[in-house]
């Protein structure tokens, strides 16, 4: 998506947006007579400000800014710091004499409903640098890493590097739906596969090149920069009071809109022009869905969003539209999201597999939602990241959320409506593989289920049913071992097949 096909709007004025009705981007003069000079305040005031308005990472876990900034700042130990002189228990762990700290700014939007921080990156990128810039200043070190997804950010980012000869460096992250992960990003500047690591390490203790590293997410740097910019006191002057400040949503893939915590959740779409159809999802494909009811009582802060059981996440919200199948839908993202797992951990491996087979039986009609429930909760808490909770708590709240449609499946083994695909998937490039059985060849040896259980299973006659889900990258060469040693030729992986709602075949 390019950020010139989002529409940026706000409601209640302007703040990370400001310019943006007349500027496409802001470089480094737009940006000066916009926001003014970059202030550089010492690190125990960005820490009091932060603190003050209880700033909180926008891409999606919402841990306090202030709490993360205080963790590197506590890690660092510069040049002239002498390590004899420490205690004993100050020395060793994770403390490096002359280990700077890194900033890194993490612009992955690996979820495809997701936008906002695109549009910061190609249109305001000196103000996410002023944040960054701010940070590291506050850290005593000069390396930044803005790392990116797609060209058109890290056009605009380099650009602006140039402009205020900031010496920060740009990196290409692969688009993946896990690549936003801290750990993963922090593996991919590092050089390392930009997976999620699977035992967990704090970015404060050891991030990039091993060194204390504060990382957060684009919209977080934009909104440090506006709150040294603006002061604690004028930056409250938006939001609720426990929440100040405004917020960037995506809405349907399409639009960007800012607004201050605490406005209702109906108001921004009808800002938007959008109805609530037959349900909301707020908070991304790890988010939870919202009832057309739970939407309209819905206020955007986290405390408003808990009280109808959801979160605000990243900031993204997609109203489903009227006419398309709830349960098609539903099946058809939680499939993409098998095929996006790092396949490091037995919830992903093999429980993400089992909810999208659960839910192709819920489909059909021979499975019950207690099923579903029961496969999205087996793995809770275990997996090695957030990915399989995530997905888990995407598919059990549309259990809630679709009830209706789910009844007509149970009672009919559909419901009448076709799924035409409505919920935003990153387009296939026609790399992406799937298995398919020539059935005319097909003789039930089962060795393929043997061989990659996490896809094929066997029915109760013992012939193989496929998982319809695109080859996870981690399953690819156990694939391939099952087609050659098929005794029958009868499997083989198909490329360039557009996404289509998971199915047995
Ligand atoms: S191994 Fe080949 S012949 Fe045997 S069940 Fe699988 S596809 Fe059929």
């Amino acid at each position: 998506m390019s950020s010139a096909t989002v529409t940026v709007s706000n409601i209640g004025g302007s703040r990370l947006t400001l310019g943006f009705d007349r500027f496409d981007r802001l470089d480094l003069d737009r940006h000066l007579a916009v926001h003014g000079k970059l202030r550089t305040p010492v690190l125990e005031d960005v820490v009091r400000m932060a603190e003050q308005v209880d700033m909180r990472g926008r891409g999606g876990a919402g841990f306090p800014f202030a709490r993360k900034l205080t963790a590197v700042a506590a890690r660092v130990v510069h040049p002239s710091a002498d390590q004899e002189n420490l205690l004993p228990g100050e020395r060793g762990g994770s403390r490096r004499p002359g280990a700077d700290a890194v900033v890194v700014v993490n612009g992955a939007e690996g979820e495809p409903g997701s936008g906002k921080d695109k549009v910061l990156l190609c249109r305001a990128p000196h103000l996410v640098l002023d944040g960054a810039q701010i940070a590291a200043t506050a850290l005593g070190t000069q390396r930044i890493v803005v790392a990116v997804e797609d060209d058109q950010a890290a056009r605009s980012v380099r650009a602006a590097i140039t402009e205020r000869r900031m010496p920060a460096r740009v990196v290409r992250l692969v688009e993946r739906f896990i690549s936003g992960e801290s750990g993963a990003v922090i593996r991919a500047i590092n050089g390392e596969t930009p997976i999620p690591p699977g035992v967990k390490v704090r970015a404060a203790e050891s991030g990039v090149d091993g060194c204390p590293t504060l990382l957060s997410n684009t919209e977080t740097f934009a909104q440090l920069a506006v709150l040294t910019s603006l002061g604690p006191d004028l930056y409250a002057s938006a939001g609720t009071e426990d929440e100040p400040g405004t917020t960037l949503l995506t809405i349907g893939k399409t639009r960007v809109v800012e607004v201050p915590y605490g406005t209702p959740l109906r108001t921004v779409l009808e800002h938007c022009d959008v109805r609530p159809g037959p349900g909301v999802l707020a908070g991304g494909y790890h988010g939870m869905w919202l009832s057309p009811q739970g939407a309209n009582r819905a206020v955007l802060s986290r405390k408003g969003m808990q009280a109808v059981g959801a979160t605000v996440g990243a900031g993204i919200i997609l109203p489903l539209a009227e006419g398309t199948c709830p349960l098609g839908e539903v099946t058809r993202i939680a499939s993409y999201l098998a095929a996006q797992s790092a396949g490091q951990c037995g919830p992903c491996r093999l429980g993400l597999p089992d909810i999208v087979r659960a839910l192709n039986a819920l489909s059909d009609g021979s499975g019950t939602v207690a099923d579903v429930k029961r496969a999205a909760g087996i793995g809770r808490g275990r997996g090695a990241c957030s990915h399989p909770d995530g997905t888990a708590r995407f598919v059990v709240s549309a259990m809630d959320a679709f009830a209706a449609d789910i009844d007509a499946h149970r009672m009919g083994g559909a419901c009448g409506l076709p799924t035409f695909g409505v919920l935003p998937l990153p387009v296939p490039d026609g790399s992406e593989g799937r298995i398919a059985i020539d059935w005319s060849r097909c003789d039930g040896h089962g060795l393929c289920a043997y061989l990659v259980p996490e896809l094929i299973q066997l029915d109760r006659y013992g012939f193989p049913v496929v998982l319809g889900t695109d080859i996870p990258v981690w399953m690819e060469r156990d694939v391939a071992r099952a087609v050659s040693m098929c005794p029958a030729l009868a499997l083989r992986v198909t490329t360039g097949i557009p996404r289509s709602p998971a199915r047995g075949s």
